[in-house]
């Protein structure tokens, strides 16, 4: 599968310990990211992991358009719910998209941790 990974600042140390937690289990997949959330992982953590631009920089829309090409199977999009984002239409954007194409998305680690087991 290909698994896309995205964490909002405030969200990015509890991505980076689910990608620890479950690197056995992501390691056996195709792994993208938007570019300081994979930077941050592939630092902790050694994951191949192929990075997009920075999220307000793009990140989010490339991501979209891979889920648009029938290129994402999965999201782990861990949003910060209590802080404004400056790419907030971008968000919106890649959520609707993922809904489009019917792409599994987890937006919170309690979701995340379902699905991730369903990897298994
Ligand atoms: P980032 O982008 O991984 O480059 O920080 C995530 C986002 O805010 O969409």
């Amino acid at each position: 599968m290909i698994i896309a990974l995205i964490a909002h600042d405030k969200m990015k140390p509890e991505m980076i310990d689910f990608a620890k937690k479950y690197k056995t289990i992501l390691k056996k997949h195709s792994l993208v990211a938007t570019g300081t959330t994979g930077h941050k992982i592939i630092e902790a953590t050694g994951l191949n992991i192929r990075c997009f631009r920075s999220g307000p920089l793009g990140g989010d829309q490339e991501i979209g358009a891979e889920v648009a090409n029938g290129k994402i199977d999965l999201i782990f999009f861990f949003r910060d719910p209590l802080t404004a984002q400056p790419h907030e239409p971008d968000v919106s954007a890649l959520l609707r998209l993922s809904d489009v194409y019917k792409i599994p998305l987890a937006t919170n680690i309690s979701t995340a941790e379902l699905m991730v087991h369903s990897l298994e």
